[in-house]
């Protein structure tokens, strides 16, 4: 691994897709409790994991139902999961009705117009024209708002549109807080509106919710996050097991003097005689360049056991780190740096970095080589 031979210098990707099922498991055994399925969402490339080789797995392991935001994501997926159901989460661009029918994929429907053009479509084409509705509870984002859903609701159920949903969904806005009021808000909201259409299967939770005993399960959970290693349960340890370990071998090592400066901008200082080693994985690769404030560090790295802290202005192909704590043992040229992974998961070095854990998946860079374990 030290030295991948299709690419020497970079960060190498490690992702464990036997983990990745394991998470769907114990998500999919929590909803078993609950006479709920399981879905996956496998949108943005599976979280950055790669939608092929994650849809393949979960699709082995069972899953039946999946969610992608684009049309373009489903087509890739259809391909390894021939039989699965596909909802694509954004919705039915005007016109975009004939993409959908072409991959058997199934519209999550936002709107009176795009429920309208896809009956249309439907009956022309002599079609079932299976679908979701997405309805909005709270989040202001995508889906009929309460009055047009409760204007549309039983007339679409005897079946006055040409389709019968097959799905009826809502998004949470704040799953991962306890002491907020908008979860059982959202919950009233979206049990008034299924009332409205009880013979439609209802869908509710995402990652966080699935860990929650105070909001309903319904009929399918729709589990993102957590099957990728992140914490669905912020508000305590992370029951979910780790996916993804990001590596790089070090390039150079240097040692400074106290009062050097280091990188662009000489934004950093030593305060001490210290070591400095390079590796190749800089802002290009996704990861964030602004610290949350200047004299913060990016983050951390492990060197052998020790953490060691991220200095100067992240480049954009390179990554300078104080290693003077670590053991020179593995303060080599070629040594191996471990960036995610370990007591670095994803959320720490999402908080670290100044934003989210999402956000560190879903930037892992095309440029990593990548070994996928198990599947
Ligand atoms: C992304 C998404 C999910 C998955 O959310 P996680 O927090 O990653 O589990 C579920 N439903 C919808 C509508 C989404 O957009």
């Amino acid at each position: 691994m030290t030295h991948h031979p299709a690419n020497p210098h970079g960060a190498h990707l490690t992702i464990d897709l036997d983990a990745i099922i394991h998470n769907w498991r114990l998500l999919a055994a929590r909803g078993e409790a609950n006479g709920a399925a399981c879905g996956g969402v496998v949108k943005a490339n599976a979280y950055g994991t790669g939608i092929e080789k994650t849809g393949a797995a979960l699709y082995q392991a069972g899953c039946r139902t999946f969610f992608v935001a684009h049309v373009s994501e489903g087509e890739r997926l259809r391909r390894v999961a021939p039989e699965a159901v596909i909802y694509v989460l954004n919705g039915l661009p005007s016109g975009g009705a004939g993409a959908y029918q072409a991959a058997s994929l199934r519209p999550v429907l936002g709107s009176i117009e795009e429920i309208g053009e896809w009956g249309d479509h439907v009956t022309q084409a002599g079609l079932s024209g299976e679908a979701a509705i997405h309805v909005d509870t709270g989040l202001n984002r995508l889906g009929l708002d309460p009055e047009a859903w409760s204007e549309l609701a039983e007339r679409i159920g005897q079946g006055d549109y040409g389709f019968m949903p097959t799905l009826l969904l809502t998004h949470l806005a704040s799953s991962e807080t306890l002491d907020t009021p908008q979860n059982a808000e959202q919950a009233r909201l979206f049990a008034e509106m299924a009332e409205l259409a009880p013979d439609i299967p209802a869908s509710f939770c995402n990652s966080s919710a699935v860990f929650r005993d105070d909001l309903p399960k319904y009929s399918l959970m729709r589990p993102g996050y957590a099957l990728y290693g992140g914490n669905p349960t912020p508000w305590t340890s992370n029951p979910m097991r780790e996916v993804v370990r990001l590596q790089a071998p070090i390039l150079q090592i240097r040692s400074i003097e106290a009062g050097e400066r280091v990188g662009y901008n000489a934004r950093w200082q030593a305060k001490r005689p210290t070591v400095l080693v390079t590796i190749s994985l800089g802002y290009a690769d996704g990861f964030p360049r602004l610290p949350p404030n200047p004299d913060t560090p990016v983050g951390e790295v492990l060197i052998g056991e020790t953490l060691c802290p991220i200095v100067g202005r992240l480049s954009m192909d390179l990554m300078i780190i104080d290693a003077t704590d670590a053991h020179p043992e593995h303060v080599q040229r070629g040594a191996i740096v471990t960036v995610i992974g370990g007591v670095l998961d994803i959320d720490h070095v999402g908080q670290m970095a100044g934003t989210i854990g999402y956000l560190m998946l879903t930037s892992l860079s095309p440029r990593y080589t990548r070994t996928y374990l198990g599947g």
